[in-house]
């Protein structure tokens, strides 16, 4: 018989697959003696037994759940639904890696109609009886039955309104019990049938919920967004119930050991008297500071810094515990690894290895390397900061300056942020249900919510600029408007908001990047010595190569050549070049284009003072370059000397029905040799040049895309050599060069033995590897991606994460088949997945050299990679 269900006692922290991040954390707490209150946990297995078993729960395990329910029965002295002394317990979610606010959890289960009676005679506290009861329905008629929260709201706030009172508090038992009243009434209306008395079936339909709630939107988001694969599975605790909402002698809270922001070492958190864990998260009622706590409660104050002490140094990072304090007795509801910002991440780790607690080596594993991208984000322009009118200031919830237009809802701020503007999600508070659109943003403002809120919370993870709990808005979200600062902002208004000091502008202030700190330089120094693999960016001027090699790029290793050809001087030349009938034309226009080519070339040789750079001859379909508007096509008669007409049938003739598989990439070079042999001359004549003006030893990369067979290579490579050679003695230069290839077509992969007989080195060009092998639109499969994922046919954008599977099997084939001929071949991949940490993981096993990616993630892949040769050394 297989074990299904774990007392807390029976687990440990090595158990984390079975029993869920937050199960194995609540059986380790056991361990150590900690104030636990004591539960169970249904594995992650049983969540996948559950769906194999068509959503059902089996009679095996929930024949364990009811003796585990036995045992803490007995552990606890209470019974399960009864009239005397009741049993209560909350449900909630756990998986292995921790996915706040994306599951669902209930609370006070087991209270029903009598036994709330019983409940409240037990306690004394009738008014505390109750408010548990209401919590509960509503809880379970929103998590378990679907029901809108809504209802709920709507009649708790009338029953306010009739009071005349404020808060949730200052209601007395007797108006709760009216409450209750209409909450099992709307229940029934809506249900069509009475809200469930019997405690069992309460717990079943929980559990089941929780199972549900794995596979819910928002958690397929997020699961997608953190690389969380969806056969993992949540496990499911149910713990016994201890209250913060017992009366001024109790409270609830969640605190951190260090500062998740900053990193800054000490204990950081809020907590509410009088209240529920909800109330914290949902930021409804504004809590207080922590350090608080030690005047209104010094003992408990000092049990709680001791356990925090304790638990942060037994796990040897920064927790964020939960607790309750019922009737001055402390409890620990949970403890895990916090999450963190970037640069807060930086200094802990940094903080931990001079306190002498992890090694470098533990440093460098644990930085989420994505995460490295917030460290990057913009700060405002000073000047422009100066000239900028403030509008109000709330919490600084997530670092970081953002400016962008405001929308109210988060489908607002997804569709427009979906048609290329900069948006700020302004909302009342958020819920996990705005994910898509809080991820569309560039920042966040919330009119409620504390630190610990879903909004800033979720924005921190994220990297999103947040400023919340701004009170001092008045905000109409029907009306689409706020005011605040005596301005009234309304959707597509511009506004900024800094959320490293809670700042809120007026107006769009333009950012700037930010400056990287010392932790930076320590933890990428450490990760550099562990890496095997290099990283190179893909970058294409020499502001951009500057940028790379800031960031640590030790070479270029992919730079698009077409990029050159878009600035207002130069598109017409190649205009002229495309539209020539003659090769005598077309060379005279590419002649023009010599000079800018070589400069280009030039600058980015200057700047990478010696380090490799690939160069990419002209890869996109022509027409690409083709004005579209009729001025642009009366200037290109005009300089051509040909009708508007003339222009306009060129162009058609041009026209391709499915570019991306048409005249492009080394086609190019085939049809119109000329340009392969302009670009050869302005590379060797920029390297040969620089190389005497600044003693480098540049040996240029001459990179032919989009090649699909060997002769084809051969044709374009007897081009470059033989101009090459030209340019060579012509400047009477012994100047060494390199020619390779992109592998991007399916078709190379598979004869990669053969071009390699042609080609010095192979880059992957992954974006088209994948289009080609998956049959997807590069530009068009995000129209019906969504569906996938929604269907659970994929966990993630084959576009972004590099499909191990399929196309990484064609990419370690064609590896393999490349060096059997040529056991020196260097291999590349510059493909977006270049900057995708499982992605060069992947790199990384399969022996490539070096990953490409764009500037701002070269930080990420160095860090990617140094984790991938320190993950196959513990593994060996
Ligand atoms: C690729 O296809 O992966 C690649 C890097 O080239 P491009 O994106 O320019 O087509
Ligand atoms: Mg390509």
């Amino acid at each position: 018989m297989n074990k299904w269900v774990y007392l807390f006692k029976e687990g440990s922290a090595e158990m984390k697959n079975l029993l869920g991040g937050k199960g194995s954390n609540l059986a380790e707490m056991t361990n150590l003696g900690l104030p636990i209150p004591q539960g169970f946990t249904v594995t992650t297995e049983a969540c996948t037994d559950y769906y194999k078993s068509g959503k059902e729960i089996t009679e095996e395990i929930q024949a364990q759940i009811f003796d585990s329910l036995k045992t803490l029965e007995e552990q606890q002295g209470k019974k399960f639904g009864d009239t005397e002394n009741p049993l209560l317990v909350s449900v909630r979610s756990g998986a292995r890696a921790s996915m706040p606010g994306m599951m669902d959890t209930i609370l006070n289960l087991g209270l029903n109609d009598i036994s709330v009676e019983g409940f409240a005679k037990r306690t004394g506290n009738a008014r505390f009886a109750y408010d548990s009861y209401r919590r509960f329905i509503q809880m379970f008629s929103d998590v378990v039955m679907e029901m809108s929260k809504t209802f709920f709201e709507g009649i708790l706030t009338e029953a306010k309104d009739s009071k005349g009172v404020k808060f949730d508090t200052d209601l007395t038992a007797d108006d709760l019990k009216a409450v209750i009243v209409r909450y099992k009434a709307i229940y029934k209306e809506k249900m069509g049938e009475e809200f469930p008395q019997e405690p069992t079936v309460q717990l079943m339909e929980a559990v089941k919920a929780v199972f549900r709630s794995w596979d819910n939107p928002r958690a397929i988001v997020y699961r997608r967004m953190n690389d969380i694969p969806g056969d993992w599975g949540t496990a499911v605790n149910v713990q016994a119930m201890v209250f913060g909402n017992m009366g001024n002698t109790s409270g609830t809270g969640v605190a951190f050991t260090r500062n998740p922001s900053t990193g800054e070492k000490g204990i950081y958190g809020e907590y509410l008297i009088n209240a529920q864990g909800e109330d914290v998260v949902a930021g409804i009622r504004t809590p207080q500071p922590i350090t608080k706590l030690a005047a209104d409660m010094p003992k408990v104050f000092e049990r709680f810094m001791e356990i925090a002490n304790k638990l942060e140094a037994h796990y040897a990072d920064m927790q964020d515990m939960e607790f309750t304090i019922e009737d001055e007795t402390l409890y620990f509801l949970q403890t895990r690894n916090g999450k963190r910002t970037a640069p807060a991440a930086l200094q802990i780790a940094c903080d931990l290895v001079d306190e002498g607690k992890i090694t470098p080596e533990e440093a460098v594993k644990r930085i989420d390397a994505k995460s490295l991208d917030q460290l990057l984000h913009p700060i405002f322009v000073p000047q422009a900061l100066k000239d900028g009118k403030v509008l109000g200031q709330a919490l600084p919830a997530s670092p970081g300056a953002a400016s962008g237009k405001v929308y109210f809802t988060a489908d607002e701020a997804k569709k427009h942020n979906d048609d290329g503007e900069r948006v700020i999600l302004v909302r009342l508070e958020t819920s996990p249900e705005d994910i898509e659109g809080m991820h569309a943003a560039e920042g966040i403002l919330t009119v409620r919510g504390g630190m610990t809120s879903h909004a800033a919370v979720v924005a921190r993870g994220m990297g999103t600029a947040c400023v919340s709990g701004c009170g001092e808005i008045r905000i109409d979200e029907q009306a689409k408007v706020f005011e605040l600062g005596g301005e009234t902002i309304s959707e597509g208004d511009y506004i900024s908001l800094d959320g490293s000091t809670g700042k809120i502008y007026l107006g769009d202030i333009s950012t700037e990047e930010a400056v990287i700190g010392g932790n930076f330089e320590r933890i990428m120094g450490w990760a550099d010595g562990y890496r095997t693999l290099k990283v190179r960016a893909n970058a294409d001027t020499p502001a951009d190569a500057a940028n790379a090699v800031k960031l640590g790029a030790q070479g270029i290793g992919l730079c698009r050549t077409e990029h050159m050809f878009f600035e207002p001087d130069r598109i017409p030349k190649i205009r002229r070049m495309i539209l020539s009938t003659s090769q005598e034309a077309r060379e005279e226009a590419l002649n023009e284009l010599i000079p800018f080519q070589k400069a280009d070339f030039k600058g980015i040789y200057e700047v990478m003072e010696g380090r490799p750079v690939t160069i990419r001859f002209l890869d996109p379909p022509l027409h690409e370059f083709l004005p579209t508007d009729e001025k642009d096509i009366a200037d290109l008669a005009a300089d051509m000397g040909l009708s508007i007409e003339q222009i306009k049938d060129a162009c058609t003739s041009l026209h391709e029905f499915n570019p991306m598989m048409g005249h492009r990439g080394c086609r190019l070079a085939v049809t119109y040799p000329e340009i392969a042999r302009m670009q050869t001359r302005a590379v060797m004549e920029a390297a040969i040049e620089i190389n005497d003006e600044k003693g480098f030893n540049i040996i240029p990369e001459i990179m032919i895309p989009l090649v699909c067979e060997k002769k084809e290579l051969k044709y374009v490579k007897d081009i470059v050599v033989e101009t090459a050679e030209k340019v060579k003695k012509e400047k009477n230069s012994d100047i060494k060069y390199m020619i390779g290839t992109m592998i991007e077509i399916p078709r190379a992969a598979l004869l990669a033995n053969e071009i390699a007989e042609e080609a010095e080195f192979f880059s992957f060009g992954t974006n088209d590897l994948t289009q080609m092998t998956f049959g997807f639109s590069r530009d068009d499969a995000g129209k019906f991606l969504d569906a996938y994922y929604k269907t659970k046919i994929f966990e993630s954008d084959p576009f972004a994460r590099l499909d191990q599977s399929g196309v990484g099997q064609l990419v370690e084939m064609a590896a393999k088949k490349g060096r059997s001929v040529r056991p020196n071949l260097k291999l590349g991949i510059c493909g977006e997945h270049g900057g995708d940490p499982a992605s060069v993981e992947f790199c990384h096993k399969i022996g490539l050299n070096y990953v490409s990616c764009s500037p701002f993630r070269v930080p990420i892949a160095r860090l990617a990679a140094a984790q991938a040769a320190l993950k196959e050394n513990t593994s060996k």
